[in-house]
């Protein structure tokens, strides 16, 4: 059992050093493994917030948005074996995701 203390070298974060992977925490590997999604997921939300104003049907957007979440839940599974933390990372990088919009609008 090994209990060395590392920086992740990405967010600087001491973390034990079985639960890093080339010097990356588990967090920032699960940011780095679904940034594309996130992306995509953040730029459906404002499509359908668009569509929204428009009273335009967005049911074909919602589900788009919820396979995109299923991917990012699977890409997590398979870096967290925990299931309980797998689900805690999703919801974070949902979050993160769903809160993208306002950070593009205020640019
Ligand atoms: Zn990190």
């Amino acid at each position: 059992m090994s209990s060395i203390l590392i920086f992740c070298r990405d967010c600087g974060k001491q973390v034990p050093s079985s639960q890093t992977k080339d010097g990356l925490c588990v967090d920032c590997r699960v940011r780095r493994s679904v940034a594309d999604l996130r992306d995509e997921h953040a730029r459906l939300w404002r499509k359908r917030e668009r569509y929204r104003s428009q009273n335009a049907n967005t049911e074909q957007i919602g589900r788009q948005i919820a396979r995109v979440e299923d991917r990012m839940g699977q890409r997590i599974r398979e870096l967290v074996s925990n299931e309980r933390q797998a689900t805690d990372l999703l919801r974070k990088e949902l979050e993160t995701a769903r809160g993208q919009r306002y950070t593009i609008k205020g640019v």
